[in-house]
């Protein structure tokens, strides 16, 4: 079952997470291979869509946020767009948009950021938001400081984290067709100035000294993890040969109901909102051309189909300019 772990080092400025996405995972990619349109991912394409998927319930885990946090990847490749959404009860979906070939050995530049023009979005979308209201949203790109192309979402999220929240954060992913897995490391601010009160001068600097010295013993700690020991061996065993000699406290770990699952949010109310806002006309044009207007849900591959008679009841009883989403 698809688990997260939330650890902190005692006495430490540091904090960590671990996710094992399995089920979920494996959800998420069977239903990809059993849409006859698009087939199976490459394995680039799910090595990217993995990570980015462990990525997404860590940093979903990682804030205190009532709404859903959304990872998006798009640029200049054969892969359009990468979108991972966490909801903070942790179920999650995930997909990829691919015009295009990619290589069986595609690096991450080759697949979204030819001429240096991908990027990567973070959203935080509230609960209940109101109209007119904005998200909040980040974007950066995937090269970094020199302009020298990344070629890990790691490295770039490890940027966004560092710009964004100005926290020191360390980050291993690695996905294949089996598990999606990621471990967070984050140095955490110093607690208020009265933390060092009553210090001298270098005693404050000794102190802050420590508490990077910390940071980075557990750093390089995190780092030494192997990708294929992070997919291949259970939590319990990867804390303990990482941290053993550390004060490592743990808590109660987030698996089953109260994991991270596979959950589409879906629906054909939601499908007809977006129909309806494709105008009259429009509408009119597909039934005329196919006989009703079918759409498929990328992220789970249900399919909601509207008849001449389904679709006319979208438009009845409503103003033709009313936006979507106003009525429920
Ligand atoms: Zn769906």
């Amino acid at each position: 079952m698809s688990e997260l772990h939330k650890f902190i080092f005692e006495g430490l400025p540091v904090r960590g997470m671990l996710v094992r996405l399995t089920d979920a995972w494996q959800d998420i990619l069977a239903r990809r291979a059993a849409n006859s349109e698009t087939g199976a991912y490459p394995a680039p394409v799910r090595q990217l869509l993995g990570e980015m998927a462990a990525a997404g319930v860590l940093m979903q885990g990682n804030i205190k946020f009532n709404g859903a946090l959304v990872l998006q990847i798009f640029g200049d490749g054969p892969v359009k767009l990468g979108v991972v959404e966490v909801q903070p009860d942790l179920s999650l979906r995930a997909t990829c948009t691919q015009v295009g070939e990619v290589a069986d050995d595609a690096t991450l530049s080759q697949m979204v950021n030819v001429n240096n023009e991908g990027r990567c979005a973070i959203t935080l979308d509230p609960l209940g938001r109101l109209p007119g209201q904005q998200p909040y949203q980040g974007v950066v790109p995937l090269f970094g400081d020199r302009g020298e192309k990344l070629e890990n979402i790691s490295d770039v999220l490890e940027h966004y984290m560092l710009q964004s929240e100005q926290l020191d954060t360390v980050l291993v992913l690695a996905a294949d067709d089996q598990v999606a897995a990621g471990l967070l490391i984050q140095r955490l601010p110093v607690e208020g100035e009265g933390n060092l009160a009553g210090q001298t001068g270098s005693q404050m600097r000794e102190s802050v000294l420590g508490q990077s010295e910390d940071f980075s013993r557990i750093s390089i700690l995190t780092k030494s993890l192997k990708r294929e020991e992070l997919l291949g061996l259970d939590a319990e065993t990867i804390l303990h040969r990482l941290y053993w000699k550390e004060p490592l406290a743990r808590f109660e770990p987030f698996v089953g109901e109260t994991g991270p699952r596979f959950a589409c949010r879906c629906n054909r109310e939601r499908v007809g909102h977006m129909i309806r806002s494709l105008g009259t006309e429009e509408v009119e044009g597909i039934l005329a051309e196919q006989g009703q207007v079918e759409v498929g849900c990328d992220f789970c591959g249900a399919q909601y189909r509207f008849d001449p008679v389904d679709a006319a009841g979208l438009f009845t009883g409503l103003p033709a300019d009313l936006p979507p989403g106003a009525v429920h």
